[in-house]
């Protein structure tokens, strides 16, 4: 075994869904659109093109912060993240560098506490499309507002960052403020992983595995990585600092090119934009905002509601059907229906999402309705279970109280659910007294 630790900090990119840009008014909504008709001087970097911040995007990073229990800046500001690539018409990113809009969070899960670094706001760059030999500029993502979130290097387990990266999904999920789709890389995923023989102490290097779609994938790029650092450390080479790609079909990485230091970038402060001032009240007014969030949702259904905590899990994950599960709970459909009644409705269920408040009332109305049974249909059919399981029936005369249970389900099943499972025991067992007394 080796003594090294794995050493992983996490970036996570999350597309905000406001109407417009971040700086202009360009839809936001770039997903499958013609190419390069969401446009304009701002977004495409022409000269002389002012930028004006969307209210509602930096309003909602702030939100985010406050969810992941980040301390909001008073201060903040947009500065000018300079670099080359042709997804960059300006030949800079507008993003933020020394003041961010929040910092010093964490998320709890599962006991353990992961602290988030900072969480800032940007614009997103233009895509690249590969098409043959030529490569095609979209500009229509060129300008949607992009949270990016920073954690300190907390992790030491692939289980726990694919953990830790559900969780944060859900919350962007429950605050509204992005579809957090993956596959559509509405939510991009960026582990940095080293190695280290001491847990406390930082590796002078550090390899950025880039742009995943997949927990499952993070979770599989963090182990070959980990693998792979150690071997070459234990044949006394030193990894090397770059970034790295993520190879689904072989589940390896590739390495893509040697990672640019922070002053690489010659960050510098946006001169068109003037910085922002938040006053106490008005981050408080944006924290009355914000809803109760999964992990707490989860508590409550388990605490108050006496739910198992993998069904609250289940139910909590996705706001939608907490809502409906919350409305039917309101409702008050009976008197006798528990909340573990109405979960166990929903639960039971595989498309939860398309479930409507109304068919979970019927079905949980349905469930607590004593069930009509036709008591000659249901003598005829105990009389022909016992005849056809002869040997059955000499077992639980013998003793073997579970054999009486292989005959309950016979007649379940034939009854087609029009009958109650005490009541066929009942009947099951009084009528193998009598046949016993006649013999
Ligand atoms: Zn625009």
């Amino acid at each position: 075994m080796s003594d090294y630790t794995p050493i992983i900090g996490l970036e996570i990119h999350v597309e905000l869904k406001t109407r417009s840009k971040m700086f202009c008014q360009c839809p936001a909504d770039h997903f499958a659109k013609k190419p390069n008709t969401q446009t304009c001087p701002v977004c495409l970097g022409l000269p002389g093109a002012l930028p004006v911040p969307n209210k509602k995007a930096v309003d909602w990073a702030i939100l985010l912060g406050l969810a992941l229990n980040c301390k909001v800046s008073h201060e903040s500001k947009f500065d000018r993240k300079n670099y080359f690539y042709p997804d960059l018409p300006k030949g800079y990113q507008i993003s933020q560098y020394d003041q961010p809009l929040s910092t010093d969070g964490y998320l709890n899960i599962d006991g353990k506490r992961f602290k988030i670094h900072r969480v800032h706001l940007e614009e997103d760059t233009g895509k690249l499309l590969h098409v043959g030999t030529d490569t095609l500029i979209d500009f229509n993502r060129s300008g949607v507002p992009l949270v990016e979130i920073v954690t300190e290097p907390d992790f030491h387990d692939s289980e726990d960052v694919k953990r830790f990266l559900e969780e944060l999904h859900t919350i962007v999920r429950y605050l509204g403020i992005s579809d957090a789709d993956m596959e559509k890389g509405s939510m991009r995923l960026e582990p940095n992983i080293s190695v280290s023989l001491n847990i406390n102490e930082l590796p002078n290097y550090k390899v950025e595995v880039k742009n995943i779609n997949s927990f499952r994938y993070v979770r599989n790029a963090i182990d070959f990585e980990v693998k792979r650092q150690i071997e070459l450390l234990e044949k006394s080479e030193k990894p090397k600092q770059e970034t790295r790609g993520y190879d689904e079909k072989k589940q390896t990485t590739y390495s893509q090119r040697s990672k640019e230091e922070a002053q690489d970038y010659r960050y510098f402060p946006e001169p068109d934009i003037p910085p922002m001032v938040f006053k106490e009240e008005y981050i408080n007014k944006i924290k009355s905002n914000l809803p109760e969030l999964p992990s707490a949702k989860l508590n409550r259904y388990v605490e108050k509601f006496n739910l198992k905590k993998q069904d609250a899990y289940t139910l909590s994950r996705d706001i939608n059907v907490a809502n409906k599960f919350e409305t039917v709970l309101k409702i008050q459909v009976s008197d006798n229906i528990k909340p573990a009644d109405i979960a166990n409705v929903i639960l039971n269920k595989k498309d939860r999402s398309s479930l409507t408040v109304e068919e979970i009332k019927e079905e949980v109305k349905k469930r607590k309705q004593p069930i009509h049974t036709d008591e000659k249909i249901l003598a005829l059919i105990i009389d022909q279970t016992l005849k056809s399981n002869p040997k059955v029936v000499e077992d639980y005369k013998k003793g073997r109280e579970n054999a009486i249970m292989f005959l309950v389900g016979i007649v379940m099943r034939e009854m087609k659910g029009r009958a109650d499972a005490k009541l066929v025991i009942d009947k099951l067992k009084s009528r193998i007294e009598k046949l016993n007394a006649k013999s």
